[in-house]
């Protein structure tokens, strides 16, 4: 029966239903990969959704305590979205917001990970990104939706903005992905109170830590790692 329902879930939401013998294993494994798939994504966008964001975010934060990687989290917030549905109407506004979510997916790359992480905010994770990187990057998505005209109405077009702040994930310590949000949200909220359109990401903090350092990290995450 809850398979039944998990067919008829998937078929509505438009991704292609396993091919193959019924019932069959292969079958059976399409089928859940699927539904792994939907359960990560966000249906109005088809961005990765809160859970699989957050998901994605412990993973990296976890690397980049280990690797020493840098990684770079914006978090963005559509500017006066409520005058865009107060002036279009709704379906307006999430033609908007699917506008918006395509705009991010292209200016960032294929390994970046772009999520809907609430009605008009949205997040995306960057692995690898060089500290020196983080402006130029943010800056790219900005101004990319800054350009881009989304049609609202016949015959009509209207612009949108979003804020942007930033954060770089802690290199060579434990900290959590809550505390990381945080980080970037603190700078979201400096780019709205400084006048919207704009980015904000926290100044880096050059620290040098020493190989004879990197190891007793290494060694206590081994450590706790077998306990
Ligand atoms: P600010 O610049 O301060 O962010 O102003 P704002 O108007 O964007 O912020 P506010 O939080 O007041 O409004 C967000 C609006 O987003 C309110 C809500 O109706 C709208 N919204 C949330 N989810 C959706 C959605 O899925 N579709 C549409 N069309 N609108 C949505
Ligand atoms: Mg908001
Ligand atoms: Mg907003």
């Amino acid at each position: 029966m809850q398979l039944e329902r998990a067919l008829q879930l998937l078929g509505h939401s438009g991704l292609p239903l396993p091919q193959g013998e019924a019932g069959g294993p292969a079958w059976l494994q399409a089928v859940i990969d699927a539904l792994v798939e939907l359960s990560s994504r966000d249906a109005l966008t088809g961005l990765a959704n809160r859970r699989a964001f957050e998901l994605a975010l412990s993973r990296e934060i976890d690397r980049v305590a280990r690797s020493g990687e840098p990684a770079l989290l914006l978090t963005l917030d559509i500017d006066h979205f409520k005058r865009v549905n107060d002036t279009w109407g709704h379906t307006a506004g999430d033609h908007v917001l699917r506008a918006v979510a395509g705009a991010l997916i292209d200016s960032v790359r294929p390994m970046d990970l772009v999520a809907r992480v609430g009605g008009e905010e949205f997040a995306i994770i960057l692995p690898n990104c060089a500290s020196a990187f983080g402006e130029t990057v943010a800056e790219r998505v900005r101004r990319r939706v800054e350009r881009m005209p989304v049609p609202v109405a016949p015959g009509q077009q209207i612009t949108c903005t979003v804020s942007i702040g930033g954060a770089f994930a802690p290199q060579w310590v434990r900290s959590t992905a809550a505390l990381w949000v945080e980080r970037a949200d603190q700078q979201l909220y400096l780019a709205k109170a400084q006048g919207r359109n704009l980015v904000r990401l926290e100044p880096t903090v050059v620290s040098v830590v020493s190989n004879e350092e990197r190891r007793l990290l290494f060694e206590t995450f081994q450590f706790q790692d077998h306990e």
